[in-house]
């Protein structure tokens, strides 16, 4: 079943909901709350192609959460600028991005299940993002999807994930590898598509997971043309002291055992951009 729903009638202020019946707990899944995050978007849209079987829960999916956002190929709303992840529970009286947030959230808590895909940088890796240190429910969650490396965040005031589980609901956030413009990495999109499918229909996940502490983002202490190695993009888990990259003729290492999560990709970078992501083993 698809509904639409709209927001005081405005023309780009609406989102979809498609609902499939199922007999387990209710789960939703959403994406595009930043517009620009087309890997994430394309994920869902797949999932919603490919549908079938008996679930094993009761789905409610939104493809494209902030409608404005995307079709101007931005992050943040046209209207107004807000960050529409930053805004949660909204607001009933609010601004228009307020008034999308508190629909999206009143969605949001009629599940026991919340998963909010987002896209992470060109050369990340998909992981999870989750509060799973106390929280049983989200490790669960986190090991019946077929994503590997699974990071530690209590994520930020505002988001979707973080006032969810506020409230006593599952959320996590799932990050695939992206790119700027809207560039889309079909073959991580499928890789999250297929996993969900694979959990909505009840079956077990193969996939060895590897649980990881927060993520630290390593700033380059200067100016200079940044490459990352190749052997780095293929195997992420790195030693202390190991080379990932280079800032012009000179070597960038790692400054502790971990996995590389994400690196910039070759371009110029600046002092204090972020060169690296790291994050070590738990
Ligand atoms: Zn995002």
């Amino acid at each position: 079943m698809e509904e639409n729903i709209f927001i005081d009638d405005m023309y780009h202020n609406y989102f979809k909901v498609y609902r499939y019946g199922g007999k387990g707990k209710k789960v939703l899944i959403i994406s595009g709350l930043h517009g620009d995050e087309y890997s994430s978007i394309l994920a869902t849209n797949m999932l919603i192609k490919n549908i079938s079987g008996n679930l094993e829960y009761n789905v409610s999916i939104i493809p494209i959460a902030n409608m404005g956002a995307f079709l101007y190929r931005s992050r943040t709303s046209p209207y107004g600028g807000e960050d529409l992840n930053r805004i949660f529970p909204g607001k009933r009286n609010g601004s228009l991005c307020e008034r999308l947030a508190e629909r999206i959230f009143s969605i949001a808590m009629e599940n026991d299940i919340i998963i909010d895909l987002h896209s992470c940088g060109f050369l990340c890796i998909p992981h999870i993002i989750a509060l799973y240190k106390n929280r049983k429910d989200v490790v669960d969650l986190t090991k019946s999807l077929n994503i590997r490396y699974i990071v530690e965040s209590i994520g930020t005031q505002g988001q979707l994930m973080t006032e969810s589980l506020k409230r006593g609901k599952t959320s996590i956030i799932i990050e695939i590898p992206s790119g700027f413009g809207g560039y889309i990495q079909e073959k991580y999109a499928k890789e999250v598509s297929d996993g969900l499918l694979n959990f909505l229909n009840g079956r077990e996940s193969d996939v060895e997971h590897i649980f990881l502490g927060k993520i630290e983002k390593v700033r380059s202490e200067k100016f200079g043309y940044f490459r990352p190695l190749k052997k780095i993009l293929k195997n992420r888990e790195v030693k202390k002291g190991e080379k990932i990259g280079k800032l012009d003729d000179e070597f960038i290492f790692a400054k502790k055992d971990g996995i590389i999560i994400s690196t910039h990709f070759p371009s110029y970078i600046f002092k204090g951009e972020i060169i690296y992501e790291i994050s070590e083993k738990f």
